[in-house]
């Protein structure tokens, strides 16, 4: 993968990056507006439930987001970025424009899903 390439993609991670932090920083905002203890009755009290579950599983899921967006940013920096995890292979540059993330190839991510779902 040559410079050129590789700093459009850095430039797209730390973007990613940028706006992943930027939201979590907003809705640890809304957390501080929402008390379970001011809620009048039960019903409401069940949907903050709800929603805290919401928030918290968005958090888990932001924060694994933001290791693979460190990750691919590290693989940039040593020169491995674009390289199948699994089998070494490049992987292609139009799965890369969909996910910069993606740290398997097309093949190895489909091995992995047919695995996913025996094993699950
Ligand atoms: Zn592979």
């Amino acid at each position: 993968m040559n410079k050129k390439t590789l700093d459009r993609f850095q430039a797209i991670l730390l973007e990613q990056r940028r706006r992943l932090l930027q939201s979590s920083e907003k809705s640890k905002e809304e957390d501080l507006q929402l008390s379970v203890d001011d809620l009048p009755d039960e019903i409401d009290h069940a949907s903050a439930e709800i929603n805290q579950s919401v928030i918290f599983r968005l958090r888990d899921r932001e924060r694994v987001l933001l290791q693979k967006i460190e990750h691919a940013l590290k693989k940039i920096e040593n020169g491995d970025f674009g390289v199948c995890e699994e089998c070494g292979d490049e992987i292609s540059a139009k799965r890369l424009e969909a996910r910069p993330v993606t740290t398997l190839c097309i093949k190895c991510k489909e091995t992995q899903e047919i695995k996913e779902k025996i094993y699950a």
